[in-house]
């Protein structure tokens, strides 16, 4: 009711701080969710919006999942934490999970969110480096200008989104950022299908120049999401892999938007021909259910972590809460609901349809520029015209964004500053069901037929 939502709005404003939204915002919107089923939640005051962004890219198998609350319940009672310096069953079963979806050559080493996964990630493979060659100093990481790989001081500076970066310079230089195959807008300015994979061979002049020696790893999501979903030509991961074996330097992919069906197979880089070293999930591991995370590594890279206990070779971190067995009892789960749903499947053909309505509808606006995406990622460029592809001015945006918000659809927005973030985004769960593509299509083709009247000279 109204004055219980009063009291929490009084409260929060009161004491809690959030992440990106602006403060101001928030007070004037007041949204409290306070409940949440399949692909809809609801706010304090009764209004639902479909979600199509399932919270932050994350709710795979949709909301309000009650028998995910009993296992939680049950785990807890029967042991609710101890460190996972010991072994605990839930854990040693996702970790089974995981491997079998991986081809059976991992191991898998848990954490709490995908920002330490990919941290994780770094520090597995500057160790691996410290084993394998130690006349050498391997320490960088190769990544792209404006990817996204978390919040921390180190997955920020393998990334490059804009303010959300620069704002916490200066960073260490063990980063060393490439050009991405963000193809609608090549950074190179060749034109897509004609370019040769040139930002790809460019990490073969990347590492040359800082010297093989001192490079341990390049990470790629192989997706591109928060930058407006960049879906990369066929052949270019398969590039990257082939550059990274010549140079003895591991691959390491970001999937924790990409990974759990959300592409439209289990894992995105699963669509190509390549065999990642170490791979970082969150988000629909567990459908954020509860916090838990990965960082997943081929045998070959565990194996360097073996040894005689004088050689000091164990994983040389420690997170009190990996492994928790109650999030690991509902990630089990959660996996199995997706398989048993064939939710991957789900996502692919549900995000083919969404596509065609998307395109079918949408291009009839001069202001949409490109409609891209795999499964149920997918992003909707906007541009002041097709021919110019100049940017929609960010207010416009923005107003699509708040136009589908009062109309009951939950919409994301492309991030990476002035160059980026002019991309509707969606990501709903892969329980979406047609009914609710429609409407999300209805409501988007209106938001942009009203950006597109505001947008005339
Ligand atoms: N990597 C990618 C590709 C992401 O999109 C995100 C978050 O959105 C992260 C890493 C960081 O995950 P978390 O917010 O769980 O730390």
């Amino acid at each position: 009711d109204s004055e219980a939502r009063a009291r929490v709005v009084a409260q929060d404003l009161q004491n809690v701080m959030h992440p990106i939204v602006q403060h101001r915002a928030l007070e004037k919107s007041q949204m409290v969710v306070t409940g949440a089923q399949g692909s809809t939640i609801v706010d304090a005051d009764g209004t639902t919006y479909l979600d199509a962004m399932a919270g932050l890219w994350c709710v795979n198998i949709g909301y309000g999942r009650a028998e995910l609350a009993q296992i939680a319940a049950e785990q807890m009672q029967a042991m609710a934490y101890y460190p996972h310096t010991a072994m605990n069953l839930p854990a040693a079963q996702l970790g089974e999970q995981i491997n079998t979806l991986m081809g059976g050559d991992y191991h898998t080493y848990f954490v709490n969110s995908g920002s330490e996964a990919n941290e994780a990630g770094f520090k597995i493979a500057r160790q691996y480096a410290k084993h394998e060659f130690p006349g050498e100093f391997r320490y960088k990481t190769i990544s792209r200008y404006f990817s996204y790989h978390g919040t921390t001081l180190g997955t920020l500076a393998a990334g490059g989104m804009g303010e959300r970066k620069t704002k916490f310079e200066p960073y260490d230089g063990s980063f060393v950022h490439v050009p991405a195959p963000t193809c609608y807008r090549c950074p190179l300015g060749l034109e897509s299908g004609k370019c040769g994979m040139a930002c790809a061979k460019l990490i073969e002049t990347t590492i040359q120049g800082e010297g093989p020696q001192t490079v341990a790893e390049v990470i790629v999501e192989p997706i591109m999401s928060a930058v407006g979903v960049a879906v990369p030509p066929d052949g270019y991961l398969e590039t990257v892999q082939e550059i990274c074996r010549k140079y003895d330097v591991l691959l390491h992919v970001d999937e924790v938007i990409n990974g759990f069906g959300r592409t439209g197979k289990m894992f995105a880089h699963q669509h190509w021909n390549i065999s990642p070293d170490i791979m970082a999930v969150a988000k629909g591991i567990v459908s954020a259910y509860l916090p838990i995370a990965a960082t997943v590594v081929k045998n070959k890279v565990f194996e360097s972590f073996l040894g005689e206990v004088a050689e000091a070779r164990q994983v040389m971190q420690v997170n009190t809460y990996g492994g928790h067995p109650a999030a690991a009892a509902v990630a089990v789960r959660n996996i199995e609901i997706m398989l048993e749903e064939k939710l991957p499947e789900r996502a692919a053909t549900m995000g083919a349809y969404l596509m065609d309505g998307l395109k079918d509808r949408l291009f009839r606006h001069g202001i949409t520029g490109d409609i891209r995406g795999k499964g149920l990622l997918i992003g909707i460029e906007l541009v002041t015209d097709r021919e110019s592809k100049v940017q929609l001015d960010g207010k416009l945006v923005q107003g699509v964004v708040e136009f589908c918000k009062a109309n009951g659809v939950i919409v994301g927005r492309s991030g990476g500053g002035a160059r980026h973030s002019n991309t509707i985004v969606l990501s709903p769960p892969l329980v979406i069901t047609r009914g609710e593509c429609d409407t999300l299509i209805e409501v988007l083709d209106k938001a942009l037929a009203e950006a597109a009247a505001k947008a005339k000279p």
